[in-house]
């Protein structure tokens, strides 16, 4: 685990004994140790067996920098309820932009490819939002590029637009402003982009580093240059991917349909995925016996940023699980077996979350760097001298950073965002909601609430200068 980790063993020992596990060089670690002391140095791990790691070392072998191409962006489309994100979507699907190809966009697999009047191509997730968007990062699973942030001129940016700006941003994900409803009377998107401004949020028409475009998803205005502008900074990632490769990627969607069985929506992030391939993801597993694209036509590949419709699977994986293609049916279900039998060890409770008590341990560990917080409250003065306190707190070794913050109730978005990005909630005269603690629970995810802004403080300063005492 030391070599894996690349830390001296001493570091790894003593880390064990801080957890009460008096351990020896040759040792070994039970699952649950390995994952707590792992995630102490910082690291997620996850449980592959031998052969998967060989597979993926056999891949690594047959890479050839010569055949790496450049690939689609990836884009999902967020915002606040009823401004617009449906329609852009359904407007993008449904012409206009295509460059005259075979047979239109007939089903919503979860996910489409467009080919622009350019030539270029752009995948759209076709499940707006950024609670789902969010749900599959929690999973580990990073397929976005770029997130269209819509906000409809002839309203305001609402608490929704906000959460959407910030789960982009804690996902590290370049954002395009697309200002909505412009057709509209009474729209008003410089007034949207003041609004925006004063968040930090400068577009390029008042100066600032982010693209925006009025458009109007109902007519099917501005949407083109949208789409330029989502190029433009898709050119800006050089995204790239080898094609000649065993396809890796992540599952979109997956149902059970009565005729044909499992069937899932599979987007490749890269390799090319291939009629008959054996496929592994999560506990399932299968040969694929047929794929299809968004136009309901066959296909017998597909390639990076491709997504497509699988069967064959014995199973329905989870949106947001990675899948391997692996060379034989048996190496597929031997690993499907010992993960199934892994989970049923560890219980659902495979990841530790980031706790306010854990911190002054990982400081000692030395690898703590940064502090992720959520900040929720019952009005916005309060919200914002917290943050403000809250970053104040930063140190040249921990920096603090509050990865969203609002008004309101803790809700299970918030949950979500915090399992995806390893942050600490802190409710200020709120509460979580039941699902919300639920989901708190079930994914180990930190809730502290207070009543008195400075007592956050203290605490959070305290487990910073690692001096808080534990909880009884
Ligand atoms: P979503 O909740 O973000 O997916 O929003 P929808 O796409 O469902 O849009 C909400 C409502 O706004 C619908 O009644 C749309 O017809 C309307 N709408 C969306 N875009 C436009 C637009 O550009 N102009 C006008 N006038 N209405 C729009």
């Amino acid at each position: 685990l030391a070599n894996m980790m690349d830390v001296p063993v001493t570091q790894v020992i003593g880390t064990c004994m801080s957890i009460g596990m008096m351990v020896s060089i040759n040792q070994r670690l039970d699952a649950e140790t390995i994952n707590i002391v792992a995630e102490e140095f910082g690291f997620k791990t996850e449980y592959v067996s031998a052969e998967v790691v060989e597979a993926i070392k056999a891949d690594a072998d047959e890479d050839n920098e010569d055949d790496w191409v450049s690939r689609p962006p990836i884009v999902t489309v967020m915002g606040h309820v009823d401004h617009g994100k449906t329609s852009l979507l359904d407007n993008i699907r449904s012409a206009n932009v295509i460059a005259g190809e075979a047979g239109g966009i007939t089903q919503h697999i979860g996910a489409y490819n467009v080919k622009l009047a350019s030539g270029r191509r752009i995948t759209f997730l076709d499940t707006p939002g950024h609670e789902a968007f969010t749900a599959m990062r929690a999973r580990g699973a990073k397929v976005t590029d770029i997130a269209i942030i819509i906000v409809a001129a002839d309203d305001n940016v609402m608490p929704q637009t906000i959460e959407a700006i910030n789960h982009a941003s804690a996902a590290g994900v370049p954002i395009v402003f697309a200002i909505n409803k412009i057709d509209k009377p009474h729209a008003n998107p410089e007034k949207i982009k003041e609004e925006l401004a004063n968040m930090n949020y400068l577009v390029e028409d008042w100066g600032g580093k982010y693209q925006s475009q009025e458009i109007s998803a109902k007519k099917g205005v501005g949407i083109e240059e949208l789409l330029e502008k989502v190029l433009l900074e898709a050119d800006l990632l050089d995204l790239k991917a080898n094609p000649k490769k065993r396809a890796v990627g992540s599952i979109i969607e997956s149902s059970l349909d009565k005729g044909r069985g499992y069937v899932s929506t599979v987007l490749v992030e890269n390799g090319t995925l291939k009629m008959g391939d054996i496929v592994l993801a999560g506990t399932h597993h299968g040969r694929i016996k047929a794929m299809f694209n968004e136009r309901n036509q066959r296909v017998e590949k597909a390639g990076p940023s491709e997504p497509v419709m699988i069967l064959g699977l014995n199973g329905a994986p989870q949106a947001g699980d990675t899948f391997n293609v692996l060379e034989t049916e048996q190496e597929a279900r031997e690993i499907a077996t010992r993960r199934e039998q892994l989970q049923r060890e560890l219980g659902i409770r495979t990841q530790k979350m980031l706790t306010l008590d854990d911190i002054g341990r990982r400081i000692a560990v030395g690898n703590f760097q940064e502090l992720n917080v959520i900040v929720k409250g019952d009005v916005d003065g309060s919200v914002e001298a917290l943050s403000d306190s809250l970053i104040r707190l930063s140190t040249e070794e921990i920096q603090v950073n509050v990865i969203h913050k609002a008004v309101g109730q803790i809700s299970e978005s918030d949950v979500v965002l915090a399992a995806a990005s390893n942050a600490i909630i802190i409710g200020f005269q709120v509460r979580p909601s039941v699902q919300a603690r639920r989901n708190a629970e079930k994914d180990g995810v930190e809730i502290r609430l207070y009543s008195i802004i400075y007592d956050a403080i203290e605490e959070v300063k305290s487990a910073m200068e690692g001096m808080l005492s534990p909880e009884i």
